[in-house]
Parts: structure tokens; sequence; C-alpha cells
């Protein structure tokens, strides 16, 4: 077989790579770091984590990304296989020491004997001579490939931004104010339930830190102004601004946490920190993304309770995000339409987030694949978390060019409304359970969705061997 190339050794690129290469086809994946860096990496390792080192929820049985790493684990997945060997404790969320992560995931590609690995920026659009290519340039795509991939499309591909969460060094925290308990006590994987380090404020406090956020310097990037932000990274003064218990209902909710100095008041509010690498020696602050100015976000987060010493490895910040307009310029198998054989994966498709961009990088890597030997790839069943977030970023549900939803595409995470519904009469009350409740009911609903999801995954993954 001829090489495939994969552009770009991030998440999605290496996992493309790794399931092409282990499928016994060979590969070349260009990576630019080494020649030329990104306002977000910080090293030359492949797979680099650039913010938070979360793979979030693990739960494989009422979790959407927990299905997500289950389907991804079915189907060996590089990504998968180094976070699990480099965990560090998180409750039920699977969280990555990042470099011993990124060193694994760059040893295992490395050492490969199908992949070469060459470090080189790909300035345009890839050659026709090269007639499988996987583009997995992530949301930092270099300004070369981008200015030609527009080009191309002629359609939009927007520029909006998200922002990145400070991390504190562990020693400059105020262990006699704060303290260690992850929510409801929750122990996940490697756990004590004791893994988050909390900050709590009471109701005068609380109201101050909201009024500082909302009179902060933020950093005016006028370029991107009216740009949509993406729900669930808003900026915490974006938060503050839409008013004042946001915070409170949000990322500072108290719920499930009991002060350990002060069992019998509970805190009106609640910073948490989540352990940052394997050593503890860093926690980040935990849905704490904004875009206040360096200064101001130093003397704000040291109003917080126990942090009024803190040192910040790194303060917050903003970042770009590249992507397509998937649903009309794709198609299932995330080939570009008029150009057999050029794929897209990871971020740049529309999916939003470290598990997300690898799986999508798995599925390109595996249909791919598939393709050199001559088989039309094989798609995932919509009922698998694979297959819901494909069809979110393929729109393989809307017929029409016309339709507003192919329009008012978004990055998302994947999450259980992708899903198609369950087939009536799946759910029913269990036996001896007095009332069935809408919660209940919701979780009842979530485990028959994840269990459908990887029964199909694996028949699926058994059929296109
Ligand atoms: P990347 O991992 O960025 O990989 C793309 C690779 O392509 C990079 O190595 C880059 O150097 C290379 N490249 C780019 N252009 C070229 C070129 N022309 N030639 C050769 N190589 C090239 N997701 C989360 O789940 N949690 C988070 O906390 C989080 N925080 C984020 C913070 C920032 C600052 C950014 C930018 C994104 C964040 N994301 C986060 C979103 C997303 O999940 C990650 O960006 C993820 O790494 C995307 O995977 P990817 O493989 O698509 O892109």
């Amino acid at each position: 077989h001829s090489p495939i190339h994969v552009v770009g050794g991030g998440l999605a690129g290496s996992e493309a790579a790794w399931q092409i290469a282990e499928s016994g086809i060979p590969v070349i994946l260009h990576e630019m770091r080494g020649v030329r860096g990104t306002d977000a990496h910080k090293t030359d390792g492949l797979a680099e984590l650039v913010c938070s080192n979360s793979f979030r929820s693990d739960d494989a049985s009422s979790n959407a990304v927990g299905v997500l790493h289950a389907e991804m684990r079915l189907a060996n997945s590089l990504i998968m296989r180094a976070a699990d060997a480099n965990q560090v404790p998180a409750g039920g969320a699977l969280a990555v020491d990042r470099e011993g992560f990124s060193a694994a995931v760059t040893a295992a590609i490395e050492g490969h004997p199908q992949i070469t690995v060459v470090r080189e920026e790909i300035t345009g659009l890839p050659p026709e001579a090269w007639d499988q290519v996987i583009i997995a340039t992530g949301p930092l795509t270099a300004p070369g490939l981008a200015a030609a991939i527009q080009e191309r499309t002629g359609a939009d591909s927007l520029a909006f931004f998200d922002a990145i969460a400070p991390i504190v060094h562990t020693h400059s925290i105020d262990m006699d104010i704060c303290w260690h308990q992850s929510r409801y006590d929750k122990v996940g994987p490697g756990g004590t339930g004791k893994d988050y380090i909390n900050c709590p404020m009471d109701e005068a406090q609380y109201n101050a830190f909201v009024d500082a956020l909302i009179a902060a310097d933020t950093t005016g990037f006028k370029e991107w102004e009216g740009t949509p932000y993406f729900d669930g990274c808003l900026p915490i003064e974006v938060m503050a601004e839409r008013g004042r218990e946001t915070l409170r209902h949000g990322p500072m909710k108290p719920m499930g946490l009991t002060n350990a100095h002060n069992p019998t008041v509970k805190p009106y509010a609640v910073v948490q920190l989540r352990q940052d690498n394997a050593l503890g020696t860093l926690y980040n602050m935990v849905g704490f993304q904004t875009k206040l100015k360096y200064g101001a976000q130093a003397e704000i987060f040291r109003m917080i309770p126990g942090l009024q010493n803190a040192e910040f490895a790194r303060l917050g910040g903003l970042h770009r995000n590249t992507y397509l307009q998937s649903p009309i310029l794709l198609d299932r198998s995330l080939t570009l339409k008029g150009r057999p054989g050029l794929r897209f994966a990871g971020q740049i498709t529309g999916c939003e987030g470290y598990v997300e961009s690898a799986s999508i990088g798995l599925l390109a890597g595996r249909f791919a694949a598939a393709e050199r030997r001559g088989k039309a790839p094989s798609l995932p069943p919509e009922t698998t978390a694979f297959g819901a977030l494909l069809g979110h970023i393929t729109g393989g549900h809307i017929v029409s060019d016309d339709e507003p939803g192919k329009r008012s595409f978004q990055p998302m995470n994947i999450n259980f409304g992708l899903f198609p519904e369950l087939e009536p009469g799946t759910i029913t009350k269990p036996d001896g359970m007095k009332r069935f409740r809408g919660k209940d009911k919701a979780l009842a609903k979530k485990q028959a969705t994840a269990a459908r999801a990887l029964e199909a995954c694996r028949q699926w993954l058994q059929a296109s061997q």
C-alpha cells in the first residue's frame, strides 16, 4: 500500500495515524511543531493538551462522554490507552498527567514501524498526488493552510474565541481555609473522594468577588467582537455579567460540599481546584476560563478565600477556534465533497473537546484505511456515541442545503441529545419501585441509551474488522 498522509499531530491526527498504522497501512504524519509553534501549545510533543488536563466523566453507564471513552477503548484507541496509563485522581472524571500523556502518545507514534513523522508546516492544500490525506490541524490551524482551505471551500470557516482557566501552585493555597473534597464525596478511578481543593465564600465575599469581576479590565479583541461564545466555555466575567447568581449556580455552586474547617456553616459559594499534574504540585481553577487582563486576574483571584497568597503557574487567556461548516462541506465519511480522498478530522470539523477530537480522528483513520484497501468506509451506527457525534458534524439528518440547521452549525461536545430516541417501551418502571419519578426516568433513559450504544459499537467493530 502507498502511504496515507496525516497533517497535524494533535489529539485527532495522532489517533488517526495510529488507527491506520495498526491496520497495516503506512502513514506519514506531518506536524509543524518543532518548526513552527501555535499560540497555545508549549511543547513539541504529539497530542499536547493545551488547557485542562481532564477528559471529563469516565462513567460509561450514564454519561455521554464516558460512553465515548468506552467506545474508543473498544476500538483500540491510542489516546485512551495513553490517558488510562497516565491518570491522576479527579473524582468521577478521567484526568491525566499532561506530560506523561503526551510522552506516551509520542513514543507510541514515533516507535510504530508503519509511521514516519515529518516535522514541517503544510502551507497549502495537500498536493493531488497525496491521494489519501487527513487534515487534523485543529482550532489553531496555521494561517497558510487555513487560507488555502477557505479558498478551496468558498465557505466561511469561522473564528471565535474560548478562554483558558488559570493554574495555581499547590503550595501557595492556604489549607487552613480550604479543604480537600470531591463533590458529594464521589470516588472515581484511583480517587479518594477528596480529589478537589475547595475555597469557601460567604455571601459578602461572593458579592464583592462578582462586583470585582464585572468592573475589571478585559483584553480587547476587536477583530472577534460579536462572535458567539460556545456555551460551557463562557468566561467567568461574562457569566458574572449575565446575573449575580449565575456563577453560584455554575462553576461556583456550593452543593455537595461541607467545609471541613466549619462543618455547620454552609458556604454561600465555592471555588473548586482540580489536580493538574501527577505530582499534585499544580491545581487548576475549575470553570474559570477568562479573558481578564493578567494583572486584574491575579488581583481578583487573590480575593478568593484560601488563594490570598496564590502563585499562578499560568493565568487564563483567550484562544481562537477555526472550524468548518462541516454539514455543508463534508460527506458522511468526513471527505471534502468534490475532492475524493481528502478528509478532515478533529476540532476543525466542528466537534469540541479533546475526547471528541480524538474520536473523530479515530473514525477518519479507519475510513481512510478502508478506502486504501478498496473498500467503502464502514460508518458507525447512529445509536453509538461515534455515530451520534459524526451525525452532528456531517449533518446526516438534514436533507437540504437550505435548511437553517446547517447554517447555524455550532461546535458541540458529545451529549445524549445527539443520540436517536429510544424505542418506545424501552424504559419501564422497575419492579418494586413505587413511583417512577422524572429524575429516575431520566437516569434510566441515559443508562439505556448508553447500554444500547456500547452494544451497537461492539457489533459494528466486529462486523467491520
Ligand atoms: P490539536 O490538538 O490542536 O492538533 C492540531 C495539530 O496540528 C497541532 O499539533 C498543530 O501544531 C498542528 N498544525 C496546525 N497547522 C499545521 C500545518 N499547517 N502543518 C502541520 N501541522 C499543523 N478541549 C478540551 O476538551 N478541554 C480543554 O480544556 C480545552 N481547552 C482548549 C484551550 C485552547 C487554548 C484551545 C485552542 C483548545 C482547547 N480545547 C479544549 C479544544 C480542543 O479539544 C483541543 O484544541 C484539541 O487539542 C483539538 O484536537 P485536534 O487534534 O483537533 O487539534
